[in-house]
Formats: structure tokens, sequence, C-alpha cells
């Protein structure tokens, strides 16, 4: 299973295409996109079996300039096109890959989104729906509605999460709790992988985020905050390999 994520360029599908094909050796069962192109068209595409298969699903008219993408390795729900990632909140608003598994999803679900009727059968969907409940319902900002999500989920889970809202269409929201994701620094853009050999294609410069830490990436900047809100600072390190 694999993740990256990227925002600031003219062709996010190919990036993200190509870093999933350099993630396959983790091992997967499905796979998918979802990119938007900042103008008001977003698109969302999701596979069964190789990432050949969803590249074919793939026209000229489906691009982005930011974009995250998933290989899933089913834990919770069978491989199925509904159940790949991005999973995605009921208004569309909100889309979330996820490696890992979150333990209290069930107990997260009952508490508070009993009334939403879930399109897959993931531990993934409960937490992009509850993002979009403290978004709409509560009225919280994004970054803060996905920390609070962070704080509700039990410390024995894991994941790697990358989350992106319509409404600001250029930004990654970003968390990690053992489960690998790495941060890699561009010119005018910045990107997210499990792995630094997903994204030696466009950069050989990396930020480390530590567990428990959130992470706004967007073209021209890159924020890290632990989970009481306060900004980390942290070295960059250079991947001297060929893509
Ligand atoms: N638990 C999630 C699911 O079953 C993520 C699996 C993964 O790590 O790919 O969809």
């Amino acid at each position: 299973c694999g993740i990256v994520g990227i925002t600031g360029v003219p062709d996010a599908v190919s990036v993200l295409v190509s870093g999933l094909e350099r993630l396959e050796y983790r091992g997967y069962d499905s796979a998918g996109i979802y990119v938007n192109d900042q103008s008001g068209q977003d698109y969302l595409v999701r596979r069964v079996g190789r990432i050949a298969n969803l590249k074919s699903a793939l026209t000229p008219a489906i691009k982005g300039i930011t974009g995250i993408g998933h290989t899933r390795w089913a834990t919770h729900g069978v491989p199925s096109e509904t159940n790949a990632h991005p999973q995605y909140s009921a208004d569309e608003r909100f889309y979330l890959v996820h490696n890992g598994v979150i333990d209290n999803f069930e107990q997260l679900k009952s508490e508070y989104l009993a009334d939403v009727k879930f399109q897959s059968q993931t531990d993934t969907e409960v937490i992009v729906q509850l993002v979009d409940r403290f978004v709409v319902d509560y009225e919280m900002d994004t970054r803060a509605a996905f920390l609070k999500v962070l704080h509700l989920i039990s410390d024995d889970s894991s994941y790697a999460f990358v989350l992106m809202d319509r409404q600001t269409p250029d930004t990654l929201y970003v968390a990690k709790n053992k489960s690998p994701l790495l941060i890699g620094i561009g010119e005018d853009f910045n990107m997210v992988g499990s792995d630094a050999v997903a994204m030696l294609k466009e950069t050989h410069t990396f930020m480390e985020i530590q567990d428990r830490e959130v992470v706004t990436v967007q073209p021209e900047g890159v924020v890290i905050r632990d989970f009481d809100g306060n900004e980390m600072k942290r070295d960059t390190f250079r991947v001297d390999m060929d893509a």
C-alpha cells in the first residue's frame, strides 16, 4: 500500500500515477486518484487490481494541479471500487487517502455519524465523513476539524493521511502515526509520499514528519505543527539517488 500527493504542478495526474507505480513493491489490491484543477473541476478515478487498470481509465480530460493517489491493501471491506481510496464525504467536498487501521472507527461512527449513510465498508470513510461533520455542522475550518478528528482517533491506530478539501483546492492536509509518510520539497510545488522513491523524479529534497504531527502542504510552503497546534521547525535533507 502507498500514498502520493502533490500540489502546484501542471500535470498532477502523471506524477501521481508514476509515483504509485514506484510504490507497487509495497503490495496492493486496488488503486485510485483524486485531482482538482483549481478552477472548479475535479476527478475521482478508482480501480480494483493493477495500476495499469487505473491508467486505462484515465482520459486527457482528467487533469489537475493538486491531487492525491493511493494503493490499497484492504483491512476493512473487500477490495472493490467503492472501498478503494480516495474515500470521500457524502457531500463530495472532502477526499481522503489512508494507509493503516483506525481501531476505534466503529465507536466514532456510532457516536458522531449515526445519521450518515455510508458508501463503503472502510474505516477510512468514517474519518472523512467526520471531518465533514465538524466543518459543515460545527462550522470549524478544515485544519481545525482535521486536528479535532486526529485527537479522537485512538493512539493504537495507525495512519498516513492526506486530505483534500474542494474549497481549498491547493492544500494537502497531512498527518501520520505509525505509518510512513515523507514530505518532498520543490521549487514551486510541494509533495508527500510513503517513500522517497515515489518522489525522486520531482525532487531530491525531503522533510521528515514525526508521528502525531499535522502538516499543511501548499505550493508555496509547508507548515508542520504538533497536535497542540505549535509550529515545529524542521530541517530538510537530500537524497542523492536517481529516479
Ligand atoms: N484500512 C484502510 C482500508 O481498508 C486502509 C488500508 C491500507 O492501508 O491500504 O481501506
